[in-house]
């Protein structure tokens, strides 16, 4: 399967987050791609790095203000005296319509969800060469590839529009859909990271062409929290086009298989022309954030339940953090998927 990477991805290297109201090490670290490259190639992928697509991908599912705000907040922010090494926001607006703030301070609260994406110097470089190999992906898939893989670090599905949040800046997924749509009518997104892809479901809510799909671990306990309910079914035209599968905590292979049964026939319903993979990888059972308990033989499963749409599929990496299982996990994935697709 072809592969995509840029090195410039590890460059972003946040130091903590808030876990608990503790400050925690930031688990997202430049040490994942490492390993999950490992995973990957033991899988058969050879990696070429992406080219330079432009900002326009990217643009094309976040705002003009959000964007504006990730590539230069670092740079304001370190101007404020007494300021943090990394921008993290310490206020949010409980209502998005008010007026725009001006300040890096007012912005950064605007623009973040929580403090699980702290940004650097060096995070949009990181952020902008992500979302180029999720492009690359999506542009070889479009060009007749049966599928590729974009190792995507920084992860994306947490991002909306216009909001960073956990670990997300530019949603990776949705770039990638987003540039399937130039060739394909209709793109179904599969997402089994094991947290909702919240900011994808929101870039897509309202619209019929993209049809979002998240099973994750029930976010009435877990993160985040205010959205991944099987009551958020899309509006407007988009109403019916977003499936959400809550499923409880510590489920493992059988309850997260039957939850992609019922993906899967949404998606054959829907009869897309192309799917992206949301690929977390932290629904592992030795995952550091311990909310379901997929083993690693259930991912080869998982893979090869979806290889069997026989559909062009890019896969992005979302999710998965450090632990010994992390690149057979992804070892497993990609070779359950690659056996099954060709068949
Ligand atoms: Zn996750």
């Amino acid at each position: 399967m072809k592969a995509y990477l840029d090195e410039r991805q590890r460059g972003h290297a946040p130091k903590h987050f808030m876990a608990n109201g503790a400050l925690s090490p930031n688990p997202e670290v430049p040490a994942r791609v490492d390993v999950l490259k490992a995973g990957a190639e033991a899988a058969g992928c050879a990696f070429a790095s992406p080219a330079d697509h432009g900002l326009g991908p990217i643009a094309a599912v976040h705002s003009a203000e959000y964007l504006t705000f990730l590539r230069h907040a670092h740079e304001r922010w370190s101007r404020i005296e007494g300021a943090s090494e990394e921008v993290i926001p310490n206020i949010h607006p409980l209502a998005r319509d008010g007026a725009y703030p001006a300040s890096a301070v007012g912005q950064a609260g605007y623009h973040m969800a929580d403090t699980g994406c702290p940004i650097s110097a060096e995070t949009w470089e990181s952020v902008y060469w992500s979302a180029m190999s999720a492009v690359e992906a999506a542009s070889a898939v479009a060009g007749g590839a049966p599928s590729a893989y974009a190792l995507c670090r920084p992860p994306g599905h947490h991002a909306f529009a216009d909001v960073a949040g956990g670990f997300c800046f530019v949603n990776n997924s949705a770039v990638a859909a987003q540039a399937l749509r130039r060739t394909a009518a209709r793109v179904a997104i599969l997402d089994v990271d094991l947290h909702h892809g919240n900011g994808t479901q929101g870039i897509f809510y309202a619209r019929p062409d993209v049809l979002t799909v998240s099973i994750h671990a029930d976010p009435v306990r877990f993160y985040p929290f205010f959205w991944g309910h099987a009551d958020e079914r899309g509006e407007g035209p988009g109403l019916g086009y977003n499936l959400n599968l809550p499923l409880p905590r510590k489920s493992a292979d059988a309850p997260f298989l039957e939850a992609l049964n019922a993906a899967l026939r949404r998606i054959r319903a829907f009869a897309p022309d192309a799917i992206v993979v949301a690929l977390g990888l932290d629904a592992h059972e030795s995952d550091p954030f311990g909310g379901l308990s997929v083993t690693t033989p259930g991912f080869a499963l998982v893979a090869e339940a979806i290889a069997r749409l026989h559909l062009p599929t890019v896969i992005v990496q979302e999710g998965g953090y450090l632990s010994e299982e992390l690149s057979t996990n992804l070892t497993s994935f990609l070779t359950g998927f690659g056996g099954a697709h060709r068949q």
